[in-house]
């Protein structure tokens, strides 16, 4: 980069500031998204390592999932909360690229099982969220996923219904029908199969991702893995 480029992009950092998606500070020159200190701090649960972690775990007797792993573990105030936040509120889709592709790398380097599926699937949000924040957050981790693994990704194969019915006065069956339906696939086919690789940016209780398999369990023959950006401790 020769001076005239690194004052110019000094001089653009001093009105647009390169902050860290993770702790907020300034970034050097040539730095992009996370700083090293965040980079070196934020932590990794490695479960990809681990088939019977404690994530994987949360999910049996639920769901059928081959195994699920998350990249960090979020805390509340730390550098992964922050993180999250620039990526759903802030519009720095980048940063959900960027990770996916972190993340891509390392678990294409091991054995994992994660590694070995067909096609990644983002959960699709909510349409009145969608329509607020004109993104969904996980498709971009899940395209860095994709970048990196080499595998396929599909934003439109699994998608969520607009309208779902009041769940008041239903009983325990029919809510429990009631969430299958929130999600719809589409050309099925293209699933069946298939190890399909469900991709979030956080869980929590992993209510949704449980909805979301159990609707995909229902309609086809498939293996389902889990992945997300990070998971409540
Ligand atoms: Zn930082």
């Amino acid at each position: 980069m020769n001076l005239l480029r690194i004052v110019t992009n000094d001089l653009l950092h001093l009105f647009y500031p390169n902050l860290c998606c993770a702790c907020g500070d300034s970034l050097p020159t040539g730095v992009k998204l996370i700083c090293i200190s965040c980079m070196v701090h934020m932590p990794q649960t490695n479960f990809h390592l681990d088939p019977a972690n404690s994530m994987t775990k949360k999910f049996w007797g639920r769901i059928p999932i081959l195994q699920a792993a998350s990249y960090y573990y979020f805390q509340k105030n730390g550098r992964v909360q922050h993180l999250l936040h620039e990526l759903k509120y802030k519009g720095r889709t980048e940063v959900g690229e960027f990770i996916g592709q972190l993340y891509g790398d390392t678990l294409k380097e091991s054995d994992s099982i994660l590694n070995k599926a067909d096609i990644i699937v983002p959960i699709p949000l909510h349409y009145k969220k969608l329509r607020k924040r004109g993104y969904n957050q996980s498709d971009f981790f899940a395209k860095g996923l994709s970048q990196s693994m080499e595998i396929p990704w599909s934003d439109t194969l699994v998608q969520r219904q607009i309208h779902t019915n009041t769940q008041t006065g239903k009983n325990r069956i029919e809510r429990w029908d009631n969430v299958n339906e929130i999600f719809d696939l589409k050309n099925p086919q293209e699933l069946e199969g298939k190890h399909i690789l469900l991709v979030d940016d956080v869980v929590t209780t992993g209510a949704t991702i449980e909805a979301c398999a159990n609707a995909i369990l229902s309609k086809i023959e498939c293996a389902i893995s889990v992945v997300t950006i990070a998971t409540a401790i």
